[in-house]
């Protein structure tokens, strides 16, 4: 590990001064990526900024009937939050499907958006990577790419976004606040995560220097209910092969509102706009689930080792959205 500062922010303001005063410098949350980062040689950071013990870790009723979740609140925390297991278990389902309590005890809010893939070849700092070292190449398109993606890639990377609380985030249509050295601004969830295009070096759309602040999740929608299913390796301690992220409001039979995200599967979560318009007024059958990802899934370009992610995420799709139409016709 190479040599690097430490300084720890007493205030948000302090923080976004410190970080746009070093160019090297990384906020460290809980640490438990950009620490293993560091141990790989993958991260070489100048100085840490530790933001973790910001006054950033309340989760706040907002008037509309929405919440606020500060950057520095807990993974396990969120996880166990009575209005988050009540109005939102799709998010508390996606935080307990990842790591292991230990970690998700660490683990930040902030700094599980902002993890980096899990690629082997990213994670190996002797060998090529756009991502890592842009312009030296992707070797995963031709070599281990069992776990990487189907949808949205480019010639210059195939990796996928490894957050399971992200693919949550979108389907809920969360807003992410930002503050930095050019003052706040907010991005709503699904736009956070880019498809890597010719930038895979760039995960998402913060800028240098910006601080995640808070996510705000809008109000639940009534009647609504929602799930988060994650198929997978081993039984835990394992990121997605395909995981899905569901809402879904039933009303007498069909459809009245449809929320789809799936992990594992791109370099972002991946908002199902094309399922939701089959979703939205259909009958709550099976069929129509399953019609509903195949249009989502008619636009995946899977790789040599990888076409067998499209029939899992179809499977889930329709075991996840048949699970939430039964409990609502139970209801
Ligand atoms: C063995 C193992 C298994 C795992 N399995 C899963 C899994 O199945 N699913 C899953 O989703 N995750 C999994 N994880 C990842 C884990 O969830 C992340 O490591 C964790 O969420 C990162 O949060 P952190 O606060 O420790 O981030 P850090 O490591 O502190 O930071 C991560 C990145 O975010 C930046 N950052 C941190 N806070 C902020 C902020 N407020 N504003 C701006 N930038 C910030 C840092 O500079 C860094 O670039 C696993 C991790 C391990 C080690
Ligand atoms: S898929 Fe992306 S992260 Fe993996 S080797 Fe290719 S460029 Fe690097």
């Amino acid at each position: 590990m190479k040599q690097f500062g430490y300084v720890r922010a007493g205030s948000v303001a302090e923080a976004v001064r410190i970080a746009g005063e070093e160019p090297d410098a990384r906020f460290l949350g809980g640490g438990t990526n950009l620490v293993d980062l560091m141990k790989l040689g993958v991260a070489t950071p100048r100085l840490l900024v530790d933001v973790s013990r910001l006054p950033l870790d309340r989760i706040e009723e907002l008037p509309d009937g929405g919440l606020r979740i500060g950057a520095t609140v807990r993974n396990s925390v969120l996880a166990a939050d009575p209005a988050v297991r009540d109005r939102y278990p799709v998010l508390s389902q996606a935080l307990l499907s990842g790591a292991s309590g230990q970690l998700r005890n660490t683990a930040t809010t902030g700094g599980n958006l902002l993890q980096r893939t899990r690629c082997a070849y990213f994670q190996d700092a002797a060998k090529p990577c756009n991502k890592r070292a842009p312009g030296t190449g992707c070797p995963a398109r031709e070599g281990a790419h069992r776990d990487l993606a189907v949808l949205g890639h480019s010639e210059h990377c195939v990796a996928t976004q490894p957050s399971d609380m992200a693919v949550a985030l979108a389907a809920l249509d969360a807003t992410v606040h930002l503050h930095g050295p050019d003052g706040e601004r907010s991005v709503p969830a699904t736009d956070f995560h880019r498809l890597p295009g010719d930038r895979p070096e760039q995960d998402t759309e913060i800028r240098r220097g910006e601080l995640i602040t808070a996510v705000e999740l809008p109000p639940a929608r009534p009647g609504g209910n929602s799930r988060y299913r994650k198929a997978r390796d081993r039984a835990s301690f394992a990121f997605a092969l395909v995981s899905v992220a569901a809402v879904l409001d039933v009303h007498e039979g069909a459809v009245r509102h449809a929320a789809l995200a799936y992990g594992g599967l791109a370099h972002r979560p991946w908002r199902a706009r094309a399922a939701e318009a089959v979703l939205h007024g259909a009958s709550a059958t099976e069929d129509t689930f399953a019609r509903a990802a195949d249009a989502e899934l008619a636009a995946a370009r899977p790789l040599r080792e990888n076409g067998f992610k499209v029939a899992l995420a179809r499977n889930l799709t329709v075991g996840v959205l048949a699970g939430l139409a039964g409990s609502a016709a139970r209801a």
